[in-house]
């Protein structure tokens, strides 16, 4: 992270901006300002070699006037309490982007899970929702995966909320293995909303999406899945990356290939016949459409001016200051902001929780043709704001995603 402006600076500074567009009364921006509830842990975990290792941990629960909390949790080792704040504040205007039934949350654990194993990693997770227990639940709050954590990690979830309980509870947690009650679809359903999003976008401006070059930054679920779904339609893999560095190839990568080096070298670095370049030249690739997929802060002050792409579509919570919004929208870029961009994830969440309570299973085609309509409505209802407002998609996502949830706070007024 830049030493500019936290997560946090960012996510309150967005929402002053959408507060004063919306004329928002001081006393809800005040509220809007604070998560509800913050719970800090510490996760003693047994490790491998015998000793103990100590971690701490978080739950930011930011607001739920429009339904439970709902939020990933990340495991990464510069997770801070100020970092999942912002996280859980984006949950909560994301949620009301897309219109789906919840508040906003996140979970962090200070670890680094890539020098852990599979069972200190299970401990880990265990004693975790062991000390969230009287916090989360299906009608409280449902985690889901985000950073380093993935559908096994909520197996963990699952099995010991539902041991405590006596009896399994599926809807506690979403992003599980199907064979468990997790959603078709899931897994892919962010990658699938970003390129939702870049196709809405490219109509808009009328870029053919043929041949249209894209570089993703980060290799993680959503890069690599957004990255494959793209190759598939024909669109050009110019240059990803992930923590170790990045590869830029101007006559197109195949992503399945690159997985594939990956997964046996541990980066996509030094793959055949590419330039290695820095995180930081991914982003300023000259390209048509830029998917930042990564983690906070990535286009700043520092380099906005020299970002080439014509659509920024965010992949990643967070990764765009205010600043460089401002920038980029000068440069007539177009950004379709996280809490539009990456709202598949959360959605298709949603979609996971009310199989679970309905104990249903809908097909891999249900499931993407309902996602498929709640992403585009929801594009046209930003851009619609947009064009009206006069401003760029964050400003209207902003707006749109705060406005909802001030009205859920005033209609249900204060308590007692
Ligand atoms: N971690 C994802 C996000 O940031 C998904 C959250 C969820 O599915 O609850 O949107």
């Amino acid at each position: 992270m830049t030493k500019e402006q936290t997560a946090l600076d960012v996510a309150c500074e967005q929402l002053c901006i959408a507060a004063e567009k919306l004329g928002l009364e001081p006393e809800i921006h005040e509220m809007l300002k604070y998560p509800k509830r913050s719970l800090i842990v510490s996760i003693t975990v047994k490790m491998d070699d015998g000793g103990l290792g100590v971690f701490s941990g978080c739950r930011v629960q930011h607001w739920d006037a429009r339904g439970p909390f709902k939020g990933g949790i990340r495991y990464h080792p510069n997770v801070t309490l100020s970092e999942v704040t912002a996280l859980a504040m984006w949950m909560t205007w994301k949620c009301a982007v897309v219109d789906i039934p919840y508040g906003g949350a996140k979970g962090g654990v200070c670890c680094n899970p890539k020098k852990m194993s599979k069972g200190e990693l299970e401990r880990l997770t265990r004693r975790y929702t062991s000390l969230l227990l009287d916090f989360i639940g299906p009608y409280r709050d449902v985690p889901a995966p985000d950073v380093y954590t993935d559908a096994q990690t909520m197996a963990w979830i699952m099995d010991t909320y539902s041991q405590f309980k006596g009896y399994s509870v599926p809807e506690c947690v979403t992003g599980k293995p199907i064979s468990i009650g997790g959603s078709e679809g899931r897994e892919e359903a962010t990658s699938l909303g970003v390129v939702i999003c870049a196709r809405e976008a490219a109509k808009r401006i009328g870029l053919k999406l043929k041949g249209a070059t894209l570089a993703v930054q980060g290799f993680g679920n959503v890069g690599w899945n957004a990255a494959k779904m793209a190759h598939d339609m024909g669109w050009k893999i110019v240059a990803v990356s992930d923590s170790v560095g990045g590869i830029y190839n101007p006559k197109g990568l195949d992503p399945r290939k690159v997985y594939e080096h990956k997964s046996k070298t541990g980066s996509v670095v030094n793959y055949k016949g590419c330039k290695k370049i820095t995180n930081e030249e991914l982003l300023e690739t000259k390209c048509d459409i830029l998917v930042p997929a990564a983690l906070e802060n990535q286009i700043t002050k520092a380099n906005a001016d020299r970002i080439k792409a014509k659509i920024v579509a965010e992949g990643a919570n967070g990764p765009t200051t205010p600043h460089a919004d401002k920038a980029l929208y000068e440069k007539g870029i177009t950004l379709v902001p996280d809490i539009l961009a990456n709202a598949g994830g959360v959605t298709a969440s949603y979609f996971e929780w009310v199989q679970n309570l309905t104990r249903e299973h809908w097909t891999l085609e249900e499931v993407n043709r309902k996602l498929e309509i709640k992403m585009v409505k929801a594009f046209n209802d930003v851009c619609n704001l947009a064009k009206k407002e006069n401003s760029d998609m964050r400003t209207a996502a902003l707006m749109l995603g705060v406005g909802r949830v001030a009205d859920a706070i005033r209609t249900l007024g204060l308590w007692p």
